[in-house]
């Protein structure tokens, strides 16, 4: 599709004025072939919203209890099945060993997420956050919604009294993880095993009535169309409408190695030649002026790289995300950035901005 000069302009105007984008106009902007004035326009509602003179990131951990699960993601280099030699679940000395640590280096969160566990009942979950409370004065961000279903499905309770238990035990909050696209289509062919598009929105519209705040999250640029990148974020546009529950959307791309879904893209996929920083950083644009709700919008370093990261900040992103003083998933896939404290505050420094680290409730201290 092209889309004429006056056109785009029309769009980002529109945008940058507060009104709202519809879903024709959100997949026209992907037209947008410059992503310097996407990206301005990006910037400019991002101003908008944070006028602060500074811009945020968390220091947390990515704790994953067990890398043992049932869903066999074809994207997903992290898992291992039930008899795999390497497939663990975690102790809690060594869980405590890594809050400790975390809270060493200044981390008031842990991000606690896992595989599919063919039997661990949902005492195990509720004994781990309660463990968790007694030892540490901590914020335990847990259990996506992919986690939350197969819970559910496996004892036999509704999701709703899944969370509630869980909230109960000490869960604090939620990450929007197992989004990848939310669209069926692409989730029959990436992820069968996993939860469908519907119960993904319906976990975390449970979440939100029940008072706990989530993120949202996209990964893209695999076998999704512009089309479905843009029902993705609506999807979650109308959700936030409803509750106000998301804190934050984060989207990072696809990353093939490892995968099953590397020989998928070789033959039918990769002449898209989607996987790189122009479609990321004009995602990240996108999702600043499409999703008008949510208000924070966090760049990945951990797919792209502390320097893209940092120009994030120029498209409509607000936030650097986490420290991340553990990441194993995307390591799977043989990408490894590492970036600690000092190099997140220099690369917000760098762009005229105080580096102030937050918690989830995008509270700066
Ligand atoms: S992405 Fe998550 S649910 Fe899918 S196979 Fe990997 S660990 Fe399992």
């Amino acid at each position: 599709m092209t889309i004429l000069f006056s056109e785009a302009e029309d769009i980002l105007d529109k945008s940058v004025n507060g009104k709202r984008l519809s879903t024709d106009e959100g997949v026209k902007l992907f037209s947008i072939k410059d992503i310097t004035i996407l990206g301005m326009a990006a910037d400019t509602v991002c101003k908008k919203k944070h006028p602060e003179d500074y811009r945020t990131y968390i220091i947390d951990r990515n704790i994953n209890y067990t890398n043992i699960c049932t869903s066999g993601c074809k994207f997903c280099a992290f898992y291992k099945t039930d008899e795999h030699h390497d497939g663990y679940i975690i102790t809690k000395d060594i869980l405590f060993k890594k809050i400790e640590e975390t809270m060493s280096l200044g981390g008031r969160q842990i991000l606690m997420q896992g595989g599919l566990h063919p039997s661990l009942p949902l005492d195990y979950y509720v004994d781990l956050l309660q463990s968790i409370k007694r030892e540490f004065d901590i914020h335990i961000h847990a259990f996506s919604p992919p986690e939350m279903v197969h819970f559910s499905k496996l004892q036999g309770i509704p999701v709703r009294d899944i969370i509630q238990r869980l909230k109960t035990a000490g869960l604090d909050s939620m990450p929007g993880g197992g989004a990848e696209i939310l669209n069926d289509r692409c989730r029959n062919l990436l992820s069968p095993g996993k939860c469908t598009a519907q119960e993904w929105l319906d976990v975390m519209r449970e979440s939100h009535n029940l008072g706990m705040k989530t993120t949202a999250t996209m990964m893209f640029s695999h076998i999704e169309t512009i089309e479905e990148r843009i029902e993705h974020l609506e999807k979650i546009r109308r959700i936030q409408d409803e509750t106000g529950g998301f804190t934050a959307f984060i989207a990072w791309t696809f990353q093939p190695k490892n995968t099953q879904l590397d020989p998928l893209l070789t033959s039918q996929y990769r002449d898209m030649g989607r996987i790189g920083s122009y479609d990321y950083l004009r995602t990240i644009a996108v999702t600043r002026l499409y999703l008008d709700n949510i208000p924070n919008i966090q760049a990945s370093w951990v797919t792209q790289g502390a320097k893209i990261a940092q120009l994030s900040l120029k498209f409509g992103a607000n936030d650097m995300g986490s420290t991340m003083i553990e990441e194993n998933v995307v390591r799977a896939t043989g990408v490894s950035y590492q970036m600690d404290k000092d190099e997140i505050e220099f690369l917000i420094n760098d762009l005229g901005y105080e580096a102030r680290q937050r918690d989830l409730y995008y509270q700066v201290f």
